[in-house]
């Protein structure tokens, strides 16, 4: 496997590899990797003859500097799952090298996919998400993308990027991974407290009964204010937003015909004690 930190002697190597007719499968993430994270790598190795993982807590798309600080780091064990996968090029850069003082000086605009949701709590977010992901696709001009479907909407942000930088590579929407009990797989449950553990699947557990009463013909008001229901009561589990989306445009529905094939999404985000945790869910 080899390791990166350096942009110029990755490029280098990636461009010999495209000149030997190679093609490249990039998966970017932030580090403490988990089986969801490996999916990712999975599903890129199976299509492309080298797999890029990129490590890098990009500090552009946190809004909230204690979040950045906690955000936790394993970059030992994540190199050596990597290297247990299979995965052949790990990109590890620092802000300098990714940044060079130039924080922020770039902007875009994604209308009501970055005012609603992760937008809506997380100004800014989508931005970053935007500035860092269009350098590493620069950097590494790869044949496909990988991203999870854990972050709906950063996956629609990436497609509008795509689609308006003229990006020519292929993205792939990998599903979530979730533990044995259904909690969605993510870098931030290391950080739930052992007693709150149970009380994280109420995200999931809120998802599925959503899903459940849209299937029985319960209106989307009604479905709402049920989900609502179910965090009254406790004291370290808050929910932020719970939205019920056109899963490409994530305008909000009103109604949803019981027999039609729309593609709806039920989006959820919240916090257990100081962790915050999304999860999402297509109809069908
Ligand atoms: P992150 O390190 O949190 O930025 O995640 C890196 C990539 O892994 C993103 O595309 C995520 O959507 C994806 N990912 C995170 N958690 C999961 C999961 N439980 N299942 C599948 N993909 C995931």
């Amino acid at each position: 496997m080899d390791i990166f930190e350096e942009i110029q002697p990755l490029k280098r190597h990636i461009k010999k590899a495209k000149f030997e007719g190679k093609t490249i499968g990039f998966v970017p993430t932030m580090g403490a990797l988990h089986e969801g994270h490996l999916s990712l790598i999975r599903a890129s190795k199976k299509s492309n003859d080298l797999t890029v993982c990129s490590i890098y807590v990009n500090p552009t798309q946190f809004n909230n500097s204690e979040d950045l600080e906690k955000y936790p780091k394993t970059l030992d064990n994540d190199l050596n799952l990597l290297e247990e996968e299979g995965c052949e090029i790990v990109f590890c850069p620092n802000d300098q090298s990714m940044y060079n003082g130039q924080n922020g000086k770039l902007e875009f605009k994604f209308g009501h996919l970055e005012s609603t949701m992760e937008g809506k709590f997380r100004p800014g977010h989508f931005n970053g998400v935007a500035l860092i992901v269009s350098k590493f696709f620069n950097i590494l001009q790869p044949d496909k993308a990988y991203f999870g479907q854990k972050d709906l909407q950063q996956f629609l942000v990436i497609e509008q990027v795509v689609k308006n930088l003229y990006f020519d590579l292929e993205l792939v929407c990998i599903p979530i991974l979730r533990e044995s009990n259904g909690l969605a797989m993510s870098s931030r449950n290391m950080r739930i407290a052992l007693e709150d553990k149970e009380k994280a699947l109420l995200f999931y557990k809120a998802l599925i009964e959503a899903k459940r009463l849209i299937m029985n013909k319960v209106s989307v008001a009604e479905t709402k204010l049920r989900v609502e229901e179910l965090f009254k009561g406790y004291e370290s589990v808050q929910l932020e937003y719970f939205h019920i989306v056109d899963g490409d445009t994530l305008e909000e529905k009103h109604e949803i015909r019981a027999e039609s094939s729309e593609k709806v999404a039920f989006c959820i985000a919240g916090y257990v004690g100081q962790v915050r945790l999304i999860d999402n869910m297509f109809l069908n």
